[in-house]
């Protein structure tokens, strides 16, 4: 397939590219393309504009920015895939980022391109929800930061008005020696995950856990931070029996239902999945999962 016709306008810096957005009617923004050329393929969308932000200058980058990882949304997913300050300061997303479709769509991806698309699968996504990221993004008012809790407002739509760019993302960091791990379930290599897991565990001195953060993906329309496993494991010594227990209560989050997978397979994934994530976290064993009947 092709896509429609589409008038193509290449902007070289950010202001030009703000102003554009807010000039032309039914503009649609390309990033990495990785998922709009598909939906423009596929003719799920039709714009009369292509604003390309590749030769926008400024929104590539990756760097430390008062405890957290600044993230611009031009950066391509292969480059934080090999970046030191991410492999070693934001250990979760290095794991995460390996799982993001392949090697070929990591090279275009963009991050901003990622969370703008919000599929509610998408590993980048889960991240920024585990880390309570913050979004940041500029508009002919100017720049303005987002909570990721309030980014997400229904499936696939982020809370940027449509004459809006997203121009970098944040990932509070935790403090060093914390653990973290990604799991995820997908049919094969390379596709969306049907359920994913994310574990964020920092111990005291005593081996207690002292805070813990566990996202489910691909789930709901939005990954879901799951508070009563966060709250049940929190003071207690990491162990498989503790984390058993807490992550049962994945299996009442309201799931959604499609062709690959009922809702009821979901719940499942997402106890045995949380509880694998906290397993590999926190540094113990992997544990055999119960039969599904
Ligand atoms: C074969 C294949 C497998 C894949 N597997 C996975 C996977 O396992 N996990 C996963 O997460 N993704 C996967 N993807 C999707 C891929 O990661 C895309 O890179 C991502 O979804 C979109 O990023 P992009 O930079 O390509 O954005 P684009 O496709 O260019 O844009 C996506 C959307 O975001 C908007 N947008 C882009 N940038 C901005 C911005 N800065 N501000 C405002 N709006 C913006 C665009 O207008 C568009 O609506 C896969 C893709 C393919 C082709």
């Amino acid at each position: 397939m092709k896509p429609p016709p589409f008038q193509y306008h290449d902007p070289r810096t950010l202001a030009e590219a703000v102003a554009l957005l807010g000039k032309l009617e039914n503009a649609k923004l390309l990033a990495g393309g990785q998922s709009l050329m598909p939906m423009l393929n596929m003719r799920f969308v039709l714009p009369d504009h292509v604003i390309d932000l590749n030769l926008v200058e400024g929104l590539s980058y990756i760097k430390e920015v008062e405890g957290a990882i600044e993230i611009g949304a031009m950066t391509r997913q292969r480059d934080v895939e090999f970046s030191d300050l991410v492999k070693q300061r934001c250990p979760l997303l290095h794991a995460a980022i390996k799982q993001v479709g392949h090697r070929q769509t990591r090279n275009r991806g963009t991050v901003g391109g990622s969370l703008c698309h919000l599929d509610p699968a998408a590993e980048i996504v889960a991240v920024a929800a585990a880390h309570d990221a913050t979004v940041v993004a500029t508009g002919p008012k100017g720049g303005r930061e987002i909570k990721f809790a309030d980014f997400p407002v229904a499936y696939m739509t982020p809370a940027i008005e449509p004459d809006e760019i997203l121009t970098a993302v944040r990932f509070p960091l935790w403090p060093a020696g914390h653990g973290a791990a990604f799991v995820e379930f997908a049919r094969r290599h390379g596709d969306f995950a049907i359920v994913s897991a994310a574990a964020l565990l920092l111990r005291d001195g005593a081996g207690k856990i002292s805070r813990a953060s566990v996202t489910i993906g691909g789930i709901s329309a939005a990954p879901v931070r799951v508070g009563d496993v966060e709250k049940a494991i929190t003071g207690q010594a990491a162990s498989s029996s503790l984390f058993r227990t807490a992550c049962e209560s994945c299996r009442q989050i309201e799931a959604v239902e499609d062709i690959h997978a009922p809702a009821s397979y979901r719940q499942h994934l997402a106890a045995v999945l949380s509880r694998r994530a906290l397993e590999q976290a926190a540094g113990l064993p992997a544990q055999p999962s119960a039969r599904v009947h």
